[in-house]
């Protein structure tokens, strides 16, 4: 940190930053030496750690050979490559990649290309979308308003909204009632989507978006059994495309490289980003189903979108080199090990402390909700500001942690997500548990004062 005012418009201005100088495997380095370990992968991106040896290798390679060739004149090997290996590894019906830079830009590509589809199809009035309260889906205006995070909306009403709709999510945890299975109450989630179609009227209706496990919004949760195979149903019933955001669940986190595989369930547009690069290039796309890309080919020939660095050529290199680690080094296994040994760890920890309400997550996705009283769930008085203080704490303790504030039933619950990259050992697992346990004590002890 030096001591001058930054002049980068950074999240928080007020807020003094150490200087990231340095990366070493599952660590960042700053410019006093100091070392934090970085269980959050950034924002669930890192999923290789920091300064991967094989990554570092492919982009140096690339540079010298050629950095970027504009994808309105060249293919490139690299950009070609990716996509067959995105493609033959993706759930059912998917056969064509649009890349982008980001999760944003990946989200507003749906959105646009379900808008296309329908007039390419003669039913040009399917212009409504669904989605979910507290779900993120960008911060770019049409992700924003598709998305139902409605603090982070607030200040740039109106959007698109009044093509925007929103259901309550699956989220067990605060919804499931007690003579309930989870099966049942799936279910009952689920089908609250077919009564938004009928409300809105079936055929004005477009896509369904829904992360098939939720990130940032909420801390990590996943859909319970059943209930992302009833939304097929149901979108199937009235001719609604289905997207699935796996921007953050997706490419490995979850110990699958697509989320949604197990479910067993294949969506009709799929978006990524963050695990895709794993931060080495910025880089997201979206994955496409046959039969909207027959439409488009037999209707007006060309996806009307597009963006000058779609299909960087050294972020297709970097990220094709970043899936060829996590399938040869067998990290999904890993992340599927790593993440039952964490969620075990800190249930041990964590399991009966008074303001852990739940822990959660698949894989190395994993989400602490932290509640005022573990008995009747209430959330905690939003100005005390939990979850900046934690990440505040966690810091000084040389952790990365994600911890976030989600609305719950209009209240602010606190959540901490963790998503560690898929390199982790026990000796991580041990650190994280640790480091987390001192934060929260510090923290939730001047809560209380
Ligand atoms: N969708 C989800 C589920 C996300 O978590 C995010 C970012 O956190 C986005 C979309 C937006 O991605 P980006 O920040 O790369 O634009």
């Amino acid at each position: 940190m030096s001591g001058t005012p930054s002049r980068v418009f950074h999240r928080l201005p007020n807020e003094p930053m150490p200087t990231a100088v340095a990366g070493d495997g599952c660590y960042i380095i700053d410019a006093e030496g100091k070392r934090y370990l970085d269980a959050s992968g950034g924002a669930a991106v890192s999923c290789l750690g920091h300064s991967h040896p094989a990554v570092r290798k492919t982009m140096h390679e690339q540079i010298d050979k050629l950095a970027f060739a504009y994808s309105g004149f060249f293919t490139t090997e690299p950009l070609e490559e990716l996509a067959d290996y995105l493609i033959d590894n993706a759930p059912d019906g998917l056969e064509r990649v649009f890349f982008v830079s980001g999760g944003s830009e990946a989200l507003e590509s749906a959105i646009k290309i379900a808008r296309q589809y329908f007039v390419e199809i003669g039913q040009k009035q399917r212009t409504k979308l669904i989605a979910r309260r507290q779900s993120y889906h960008g911060n770019t205006l049409g992700a924003l308003s598709l998305g139902g995070n409605m603090a982070r909306r607030e200040l740039y009403q109106p959007l698109l909204s009044e093509n925007a709709h929103h259901i309550a999510p699956c989220y067990a945890y605060r919804h499931q009632h007690h003579d309930e299975t989870e099966e049942e109450y799936g279910l009952r989630a689920a089908n609250e989507l077919e009564a938004k179609i009928i409300e809105l009227g079936p055929d004005t209706v477009a896509a369904f978006a829904c992360e098939p496990v939720v990130g940032a919004t909420a801390g990590v949760v996943p859909a319970v059994p059943g209930y992302l195979k009833r939304i097929r149903e149901i979108c199937d019933k009235y001719g609604v495309l289905l997207i699935f955001d796996e921007v953050m669940c997706g490419m490995g986190r979850t110990g699958y490289l697509y989320a949604c595989e197990e479910d067993g369930v294949a969506p009709d547009l799929l978006c990524i980003a963050k695990g895709l690069g794993a931060g080495y290039q910025p880089i997201g796309a979206m994955l496409v189903s046959g039969r909207i890309c027959k439409a488009i080919d037999e209707g007006s020939g060309a996806f009307m979108h597009g963006h000058t660095y779609m299909g960087h050529t050294l972020a297709s290199a970097t990220a094709m080199t970043v899936q060829k680690v996590i399938r040869d080094d067998n990290l999904l296994e890993n992340v599927r090990l790593r993440g039952e040994q964490l969620r075990a760890a800190l249930q041990e920890r964590f399991g009966n402390h008074h303001h852990v309400g739940d822990i959660r997550g698949r894989g190395l996705f994993v989400g602490i909700e932290l509640v005022a009283d573990r008995a009747t769930k209430q959330t905690f008085d939003p100005k005390l500001g939990l979850h900046n203080k934690i990440r505040l704490k966690a810091m000084e303790e040389g952790l990365m942690c994600y911890p976030g504030a989600g609305t719950v039933d209009g209240r602010n619950g606190v959540h901490i997500l963790l998503a560690p990259p898929f390199i982790i050992d026990e000796s991580h697992i041990a650190e994280i548990v640790e480091k987390l346990d001192r934060t929260l004590t510090s923290v939730l002890a001047e809560a209380k004062q």
